[in-house]
């Protein structure tokens, strides 16, 4: 169905004196209002429309009625729908309607009306507009609310306009959120470089010191992937959470990487590595040298060796900031190494140490992991640093400002939110777009915009 709106406005202007700046400041300022303006015209016509169709159903046949009239039989115990689709129209309601959106509130009286089947008094717009009967915010206002709170600035959101929102009313639109459908859908890990776990205190109700666990996924490209959030929630728990949404089995040879958290030393164990092992390497070399019958100070100079090779020195700061001879003096060093360790290899198989040599193939499969991954992505392994402490400095700084006190759940959730958000942008577009109802049933364009000519010329 088309229809036009003719908007007319009216500006003076004080001839040679008025500026870009003010013009445009003026023009910014009544934005919202002239959007709310138009929201209710719309309102008002689509509401007229579906009044007349139902209430007329001598001229519309019920295709020209679908979709609309739909309400709950009156006093059904089983809530079940009604099937009559015919009204009596009942006038506007009494009070109007309030319905905070993002351009602002809008005060709106319905057209009422009476279902010619069960007697029920309702509103055929508000069952159109897929507005629950209670519900005074529309889903965008959510988004922006959402998003304001993220990006730790809702205050000025709330501030500029005549939107109303406590945190009261931010804490029920995070905890009714459907977010968490979003970390269960199935992960491939084909793409990623290394998974990185790791926690960080969070302040709860009445002071209790929470923990907020996250679990996220470094792609090949040096994105970061989120792969899970939690709150108070055993490792166990989450490491079973996690691998049940990963599509492979099987092990793969991917650096799991933590900064020493307790708990967390055979996490993912079946499909990643976890990166602590290189320094063990010494000590698993010293038992292999001594099963192939070596002495002591036959093998040390072996162990120190490795040593040697396990400690190559990340430079510090940001990779992003870092020269490229600093990268290429890791990356010659590497690369020496990489042939000193396969030298030393081919040295124990010649003198027939099995153990040792064994030992050396696998330890140099996964001994230069951290290194290479620093040069393709310049996160730093073992030490998790740069990425994962960033993360959660991120996530820590924006829960702090607006969820002290909040339950574990509600925590959950926005963790969750603010990772996708900041880490996942396509995603949470998406989620948007889905939850909003998005499908292309509403376009608006601008038909004309003309200048009348002014009477007092
Ligand atoms: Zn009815």
């Amino acid at each position: 169905m088309e229809q036009e709106i003719n908007i007319t406005l009216r500006y003076n202007l004080e001839n040679g004196k008025v500026g870009l700046n003010e013009i445009v400041y003026k023009l910014k300022e009544f934005r919202d209002t002239l959007m709310l303006k138009i929201l209710e015209q719309i309102l008002t016509s689509y509401d007229d429309l579906i009044s007349e169709r139902l209430s007329r159903t001598d001229i519309y046949p019920s295709k020209a009625r679908k979709g609309f009239g739909r309400h709950i039989r009156k006093g059904d115990p089983q809530k079940r729908y009604c099937r009559s689709r015919k009204i009596l129209k009942r006038g506007l309601s009494s009070r109007p309607r309030q319905i905070s959106t993002v351009f602002g509130k809008t005060d709106f009286r319905l057209r009422m009306a009476q279902c010619n089947g069960c007697g029920l008094i309702y509103s055929p717009l508000l069952s159109a507009l897929k507005i629950d009967r209670y519900a005074h915010k529309e889903g965008n206002f959510e988004n922006e609310v959402i998003e304001a709170v993220i990006d730790t600035n809702y205050r000025r959101l709330i501030d500029g306009r005549s939107i109303d929102i406590s945190l009261g009313g931010i804490h029920n639109i995070v905890v009714g959120s459907d977010i968490d459908d979003n970390f269960k859908e199935s992960v491939s890990i084909e793409g990623l470089s290394a998974i990185m776990a790791d926690g960080t205190g969070v302040k709860q109700k009445k002071g209790h010191k929470g923990e907020l666990r996250a679990v996220i996924g470094l792609t090949k490209e040096g994105r970061v992937e989120p792969l899970g959030s939690y709150v108070n929630t055993e490792w166990s728990e989450i490491e079973v959470d996690i691998k049940k949404r990963i599509k492979e089995a099987g092990p793969w040879n991917m650096p799991f990487i933590y900064d020493g958290e307790p708990g967390l030393d055979n996490f993912l164990a079946d499909v990643a590595e976890s990166q602590r092992c290189t320094w063990h390497a010494s000590r698993g070399a010293y038992h292999s040298c001594w099963e192939d019958g070596l002495k002591k100070k036959d093998s040390q100079p072996v162990i120190d060796k490795i040593k040697q090779l396990v400690g190559i020195a990340l430079p510090e700061g940001d990779y992003e900031i870092l020269k490229d001879e600093d990268k290429e003096q890791v990356k010659s060093k590497y690369e020496k190494s990489k042939s000193e360790i396969k030298e030393l290899i081919e040295t124990f198989r010649e003198k027939g140490y099995k153990h040792g040599t064994a030992y050396l193939e696998n330890l140099a499969e996964r001994l230069f992991t951290n290194i290479e991954l620093w040069l393709k992505t310049g996160v730093i392994a073992p030490k998790t640093t740069s990425l994962l402490e960033r993360l959660f400095r991120e996530i820590g700084r924006r829960l702090k400002r607006i969820a002290w006190g909040w339950a574990d759940e509600t925590v959950t959730n926005l963790s969750k939110m603010i990772m996708i958000r900041q880490y996942s942008r396509d995603k949470w577009e998406h989620y948007w777009k889905e939850k909003l109802g998005i499908k292309g049933y509403f376009n608006i364009q601008i038909q004309s915009v003309i200048l009348s000519p002014c009477k007092h010329f």
